[in-house]
């Protein structure tokens, strides 16, 4: 089985719990690092876990991704699992308030957290012959106000309602397509958020499981929706979060 990793920075990310769970079931795995500044970071996990295809992406450059899927086909001829998780928003648009967003950067934040899996999702389907399942990963804030998530908010909403037209156009090829929403976790990208510390603090008073989430679980929770065992969910967002998002 072959999957792609996009969205790790770091041994804090999310994607590298993701990377972590699927090499553990024997998964051959292509890693991306976003550029030259990244790689450092990047490329000794991906090479610790033994990834096949180490290569740059920035999803706003579309002759990076064609390279990358390019490579994916030459090497693998085909792609069973693939994970995205990328999000940004530039920092004035971010604490700000939703009122007073720019145009420019609330439509960087869809292009670069929203749309570019629907690009990934384009080249990875001709891959995908029979069956395949794509993970993206998205926040509550998404569903209802979270203090300080801003325009990610909507982003993220933007994101769940394409994994549904996603999965329902590709269903029919046995491509399935969901959304793991994750709890807080201090990564690189959380870090930041104006308001991460009262995050966590909530999560660890109003979560029915009084623990933070960390990213082997939401690791472990993805490489099920990767398999066999999840062959009918699609479309869904699925939480891993302690439970927060049922909490009054
Ligand atoms: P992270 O900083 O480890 O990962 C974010 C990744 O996005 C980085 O690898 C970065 O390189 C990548 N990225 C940003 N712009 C990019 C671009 N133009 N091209 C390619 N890659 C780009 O942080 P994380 O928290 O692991 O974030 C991963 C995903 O998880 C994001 O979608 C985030 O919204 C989501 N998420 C995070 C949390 C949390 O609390 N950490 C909770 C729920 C969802």
């Amino acid at each position: 089985m072959k999957g792609l990793i996009v969205g790790v920075a770091n041994d804090q990310s999310l994607a590298w719990g993701v990377a972590k769970a699927l090499k553990a079931r024997g998964v051959d795995l292509a890693i991306t690092y976003q550029n030259a500044k990244a790689e450092p970071h990047v490329r000794p996990l991906a090479e610790e876990i033994g990834a096949d295809i180490i290569m740059p992406l920035d999803v706003s450059k579309p002759e990076e991704m064609s390279a990358l899927f390019g490579c994916i086909k030459q090497k693998w001829g085909k792609l069973d699992f693939m994970l995205h998780a990328v999000a940004f928003a530039p920092r004035g648009d971010l604490h700000g308030r939703v009122v007073d967003s720019s145009p420019e950067g609330f439509a960087m934040a869809m292009d670069i957290s929203c749309h570019s899996l629907i690009r990934m999702v384009r080249e990875a389907e001709p891959l995908m012959e029979g069956s395949g399942s794509i993970v993206t990963l998205t926040f509550y804030g998404s569903e209802k106000v979270v203090p300080c998530y801003g325009i990610m908010g909507p982003v993220k909403a933007a994101l769940e309602s394409s994994v549904r037209y996603l999965a329902a156009e590709l269903g029919e090829k046995g491509i399935r397509v969901n959304a793991l929403s994750a709890g807080p976790v201090r990564t690189r990208a959380a870090s930041g958020l104006a308001g991460l510390d009262r995050l966590i603090d909530d999560a660890l008073t109003v979560s029915p499981i009084k623990e933070l989430v960390t990213n082997e679980q939401v690791g472990n929770m993805a490489a099920f929706l990767m398999s066999p065992e999840a062959k009918y969910v699609t479309g869904q967002t699925i939480y891993v979060d302690s439970g927060y998002s049922i909490a009054a």
